[in-house]
């Protein structure tokens, strides 16, 4: 068990493109030791997803938490170790829906605040799993956003980079105060 450091947005390391993996480092014993540290971190920060470059290590690997379908602008009251958590590995996603869909999205990296972001709402991600296995995956909605931030980072993108419109950036608080659930919050067209 090890708990990392999250480095934070103005960090370099953010804003590289990852190395790829190979299937011998992928079965190396280190990178069992770097997916629990991940997932450590991940717990303690209570993300619900997390990157490699997150902890200043620059491979394409992440942790992707798919939690149940909430109903869009709840927040998901879930149980955190109930959560389904995919290890995702040299991943390639390609949108099958053109439809974007925007969500508030918040980011260890950036913390104490959420921005509105549109991105594909349906994707498929082909990438390989803990083993080294070849997966492939649909995601929609919310899950569909989940994975893309997270391999965002792989690829030295901040969510902050997607965000449209600057008013509808905002610190936690502010947010809960003035936007959630009033006319100002997108979600709720
Ligand atoms: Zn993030």
């Amino acid at each position: 068990m090890a708990v990392k450091e999250v480095i934070r947005m103005g960090h370099p390391t953010l804003r590289l493109t990852a190395e790829t993996m190979s299937l011998e480092e992928i079965q190396a014993p280190e990178t069992s030791e770097l997916i629990q540290d991940l997932f450590d971190t991940m717990q303690k920060e209570q993300g619900i997803g997390i990157a490699a470059p997150q902890i200043n290590i620059s491979k394409q690997i992440a942790l992707v938490g798919l939690p149940p379908e909430v109903e869009e602008g709840e927040e998901d009251q879930g149980e955190e170790e109930d959560i389904p958590i995919l290890v995702v590995i040299n991943p390639k996603i390609e949108a099958i829906e053109e439809t974007l869909q925007g969500f508030w999205e918040g980011c260890l990296s950036v913390p104490g605040l959420r921005g509105f972001v549109k991105r594909p709402r349906k994707i498929k991600a082909n990438f390989l799993d803990a083993s080294g296995a070849p997966q492939e995956i649909i995601l929609e909605g919310f899950l569909a956003t989940i994975f893309q931030h997270e391999i965002d980072h792989l690829f030295g993108k901040l969510y902050v980079d997607r965000v449209e419109d600057p008013t509808l950036l905002s610190y936690n608080e502010e947010f809960e105060k003035h936007i959630a659930g009033t006319e100002n919050d997108p979600e709720e067209d």
